[in-house]
């Protein structure tokens, strides 16, 4: 998965509580008998309503049912259970059959099925939420779209494995719409598709995205292993690609052919939403990504710059994340508690390789790819609270972190096993690199690592010592070392040997780089977490909105807090195309910075005492030094 960073410093995101519920053990071989079918209505985008009719066959007697409670790539218990209403139970003969819910897990209910029965039939809604929201818990209908997470409209029967069970899906689509997803359509009629029978764990992994405004493209010509783009976007001229961008993409599937070396797909999908009204962030599956961004991600520079690395991370968990899985994720079933400890391998390793490919393809040029490492360095040398929360506990704690509030994020911390984990994955692939003398580098524990059961879909686990003994393998070090020293470190300032180490090193400069100031406009933000310690909203109905305030930074020591709203800087209204006339007529002075900020409804002026100007995070080179950064995003040749 991958979250859209709000700002450079920051990434942020109610927890739910963690039950101790009545789960059944799943029986894992034991497979379910008989055939679940699923209907889902999708035919009225304009109420958000889902209506769906499921059958599951039973026995007569006691019955527990489920409703998905953690989401695989997710990492949390998310599922939206708080969404489904109407809930109806009846048998083949229309008999109501009452259930009762789990007292220690709202996602389970228990009923019995009256004598005689042989199935039962589900009736509920799902409505799908209008406004608000995180990942699958977001937005995903407008007038024009339509994002189906199957395991929001499904309800299975408890005691077994998810590949266990066999689901028949079947979808209704408004009129004319066109529709993608990874599942093999079997037949179409009046807007009814259906697909093949597939196993629960499948459908479930296999989400479906439909619109009124839809394009396919293909990403890999000519190839025997198909790769296809599927857009969906709220208005038309939203779906154009320019030739270049075209290229970049089709250039993503080879590179990534070529850094892996094997699939562990027979097609793939990337299912891209494009729209200003649905949530926005990528969720990963085996044979597609549910991706969803701007709408205009082609037709804007500033925005294709910002987000132009979701797709690249998102293929790049086919392999790590999907195929190859961190053990404690590997759970049988969607109401087994995940444990998220390695996943600064799963997401950090993730986010290098994303990135690396983002720029192996073309979608960024170096410079940009530079840009963004600045920001991701920077962002994570301003973290005070690694001094009580370790990298480790990032992702022990990753099911609530998810879902934190940005307020004090630099203190708090957020899910930083991303942004921190492709600093020390970086760390390591320019140690391989430095130590093999240019010989070796992390492409060759990718491939041996990932590489391996070509078209394999069996999940592979892994575990911490499985990581070290193939890094091993591939240059010895005392790597275990390497990464626990890392991950439990307390020391406040971020892991930025791989920078130096790859010929660059961190540096402020006055203006901000293209990169910086695309993802300040496209996430409607000004970032100024390097100079006064503020992050300020510029969306137009919450304009000047404190976003943030930097641990210990100017701003938190002259008394700013997140929510307050700022109103002027010296005297004059504030203007974010005009904070940095003030920060440069403060550099080097005495005189304080005075903010005039309303609290609730009171009205405060604090001085904050800066006068270094204005600060934006680049790379800068250092002579003398080998380049190995730009040996990092060389493109591979390819392979097939
Ligand atoms: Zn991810």
């Amino acid at each position: 998965m991958r979250p859209m960073p709000r700002m450079a410093a920051v990434l942020a995101f109610s927890s739910l509580l963690f039950c101790r519920a009545a789960i059944t053990a799943p029986q894992s071989d034991h497979r379910y008998a008989g055939e679940l079918t699923l209907s889902v209505d999708l035919a009225d985008p304009g109420q958000k309503i889902f209506r769906v009719r499921e059958r599951i066959p039973v026995r007569a007697g006691a019955l527990t049912l489920y409703y998905p409670k953690w989401i695989p790539g997710e990492h949390s218990p998310s599922g939206t259970i708080r969404d489904v209403a109407g809930l109806i139970i009846t048998t083949d003969g229309g008999q109501r059959v009452d259930w009762r819910r789990d007292l220690d897990d709202m996602f389970t209910l228990h009923l019995t099925a009256p004598p005689g029965a042989t199935s039962l039939q589900l009736e509920f809604q799902l409505l799908s939420p209008g406004s608000g929201g995180d990942f699958g818990q977001s937005v995903s209908v407008t007038d024009r779209i339509e994002d189906l997470e199957w395991n929001q409209v499904l309800f299975y029967p408890a005691g077994y494995a998810a590949r266990s069970i066999t689901v028949r899906p079947r979808v209704q689509l408004p009129a004319g719409w066109g529709y993608a997803t990874a599942l093999a359509t079997t037949a179409t009629h009046d807007g009814a598709v259906d697909f093949d029978a597939v196993s629960l764990e499948q459908l479930v992994d296999s989400p479906l995205i439909t619109g009124r405004y839809f394009a396919r493209i293909d990403l890999a010509p000519g190839a025997p292993v198909p790769v296809h783009l599927d857009l969906v976007a709220d208005h038309d001229s939203d779906l154009k690609l320019t030739d270049p961008q075209l290229q970049a993409h089709r250039n993503l599937v080879t590179q990534a052919q070529a850094l892996f070396g094997a699939r562990h797909y027979e097609h793939y999908d990337f299912l891209f939403t494009l729209s200003e009204d649905t949530g926005h962030f990528g969720l990963e599956h085996s044979q597609s990504s549910d991706d969803r961004l701007f709408a205009k991600f082609f037709t804007d520079p500033d925005t294709y710059l910002a987000g132009g690395g979701l797709l690249p991370h998102e293929y790049v968990h086919s392999w790590n994340g999907k195929f190859r899985r961190p053990a404690g994720l590997v759970t049988a079933n969607y109401n087994v508690p995940m444990h998220d400890e390695l996943l600064w391998v799963y997401e950090g390793l993730t986010e290098y390789l994303g990135n690396v490919l983002t720029a192996r393809s073309g979608i960024w040029t170096a410079e940009q790819y530079r840009e963004q490492l600045a920001a991701t360095a920077a962002g994570m040398d301003h973290r005070p609270g690694r001094g009580w929360r370790n990298l480790q506990d990032t992702a022990d704690e990753a099911q609530v972190l998810y879902y934190v509030p940005g307020d004090w994020s630099t203190w708090r911390r957020g899910v930083d096993f991303y942004e921190e984990g492709e600093l020390i994955w970086l760390d390591a692939d320019t140690t391989i690199r430095e130590l093999s003398a240019g010989r070796r580098s992390l492409d060759d524990f990718v491939r041996a690592f990932y590489g391996v059961d070509d078209g394999s879909f069996v999940v592979k686990p892994y575990t911490f010592e499985d990581v070290v003994k193939t890094l091993n393998a591939v240059q010895p070090n005392d790597w275990a070392r390497f990464l626990r020293s890392r991950l439990d470190t307390h020391v406040t300032a971020a892991p930025l040997a791989g920078i130096t180490r790859g010929g660059w090193t961190v540096s402020y400069s006055e203006q901000p780089s293209a990169s910086f100031k695309a993802r300040g406009k496209t996430r409607k933000f000004l970032d100024l977490g390097y100079s006064l310690g503020l992050m300020i909203s510029t969306a137009v109905d919450d304009y000047g909105k404190l976003l943030d305030v930097v641990w210990n930074s100017p701003a938190f020591t002259a008394g700013l807090a997140p929510g307050m709203k700022l109103l002027a800087i010296n005297g004059r209204k504030f203007d974010d195309e005009r904070v940095d006339e003030e920060l440069k007529a403060a550099q080097g002075g005495n005189a304080p910075i005075e903010i005039l900020a309303k609290n609730l409804d009171s009205y405060t002026t604090v001085k904050v005492d800066y006068h270094g100007g204005p600060m934006y995070p680049r790379l800068t080179r250092v002579t003398g030094t080998p380049d190995r950064l730009d040996e990092v995003i060389a493109p591979k040749a390819a392979s097939n």
